[in-house]
């Protein structure tokens, strides 16, 4: 019976190896991280958006599609457009 138990032996080495997925996750994060950290200040620093609010570079294009940025953008057409039938 002892070769039986040296094969479980050897199965049981076999599972300690790390499975892929697991070795590519901690991989992926490790990706993140390092991305993170050289990319900390491009994703940190904040634009002032000409609706007035202060976004992150990253988040930029994102927050012009919604409302608050669309809102600002209407009312300056509208600012505009009136302004332009007015005569001084
Ligand atoms: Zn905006």
């Amino acid at each position: 019976m002892s070769d039986i138990e040296s094969e479980s032996i050897n199965l049981t080495s076999d599972e300690e190896i790390i499975p892929y997925y697991i070795a590519n996750k901690t991989t992926i994060a490790i990706q993140k991280k390092d991305y993170y950290k050289k990319n900390r200040d491009k994703i940190l620093v904040k634009t002032k958006c000409e609706c007035g609010r202060y976004i992150s570079k990253n988040q930029m294009l994102r927050h012009q599609r919604t409302k608050v940025h669309q809102q600002y953008l209407e009312l300056i057409n509208r600012e505009k457009s009136e302004k332009e039938v007015t005569f001084d």
